[in-house]
């Protein structure tokens, strides 16, 4: 499928995990790439695999996420998807009572600013095209909560999730869509470094997946190239959970 040919896509976090396979998702479905992550290495080498262009870029910082777009824009002549994705996980002990407020504010600029900031830069060039979509990544937490105590982390995707919903209403009519892509547990570098630190985390997890495993990046990423493309061309301000049925369990 083809179904985003010459498509000029910006993909956050696009060195690692969930990014990185939409990376490459996106490039099969013949969209041009550009690549942003704050890890120089994994991020030239996303890029240098599809063909792309990686810019090195903290997606907490205004200037750089601003210096982002401009560059897609310039090399590529349009920003038609921003899938907004780098983010991190939660610090060790992430119960109310325990997270620290440097913890929690930084939980708060790198999953949330930075898709406000991404949001704030991409929306003028889409606007300018009458056209855009955009995919938020927020998570299941968002839509359930966590047993696990992540206050700073499900707040945060919280936040994503009621942003996205609120900027696919209020920029629909200008042919912009919004969506909050809501993953279940990925196997991902993220959840194998929290789940080393916590072993019987994974196995708690995984008992409450009615798909008795975790996803694969690819499979987060099939969707995210769904909701890039015309074929979600009434889907807007949704959470597009996509979790092995754990919301629903
Ligand atoms: P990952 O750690 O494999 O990849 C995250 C990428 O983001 C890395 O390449 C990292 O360098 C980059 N990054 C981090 N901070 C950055 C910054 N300030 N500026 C630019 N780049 C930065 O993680 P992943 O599992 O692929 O997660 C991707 C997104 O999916 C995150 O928002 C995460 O919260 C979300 N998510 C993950 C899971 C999961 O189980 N893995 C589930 C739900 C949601």
């Amino acid at each position: 499928m083809r179904r985003l040919q010459d498509r000029v896509t910006v993909v956050t976090g696009a060195g690692s995990g969930i990014g990185l396979a939409t990376v490459r998702r996106f490039a099969e479905e013949g969209a041009r790439v550009v690549c942003v992550d704050l890890d120089e290495a994994t991020g030239t080498k996303a890029a240098d695999e599809v063909g792309g262009l990686f810019v090195q870029a903290d997606v907490t910082d205004e200037d750089d996420v601003a210096r982002v777009f401009r560059t897609a824009f310039e090399t590529y002549g349009s920003v038609d998807v921003a899938f907004n994705n780098a983010g991190i996980s939660p610090p060790d002990d992430d119960s109310i009572l325990e997270t620290g407020l440097d913890a929690w504010r930084r939980v708060q600029e790198v999953n949330l600013t930075s898709v406000y900031l991404c949001c704030k830069h991409a929306i003028p060039y889409m606007q300018r095209q009458g056209k855009g979509s955009i995919v938020n990544t927020a998570s299941f937490v968002a839509v359930m909560g966590s047993a696990t105590s992540q206050i700073s982390y499900t707040a945060s995707k919280g936040g994503v999730l009621a942003m996205s919903r609120e900027l696919g209403v209020q920029f629909a009519r200008e042919g912009i869509r919004v969506n909050a892509l809501c993953p279940g547990p990925v196997n991902t570098p993220l959840l194998q470094e929290l789940f080393a630190k916590d072993p019987e985390r994974a196995q708690r997890r995984l008992v409450h997946i009615p798909l008795g495993r975790f996803a694969e990046a690819s499979e987060i990423a099939a969707a995210v190239a769904f909701l890039a493309s015309d074929d979600a061309s009434f889907i807007t301000g949704s959470q597009f959970l996509v979790d092995g049925g754990i919301s629903g369990a």
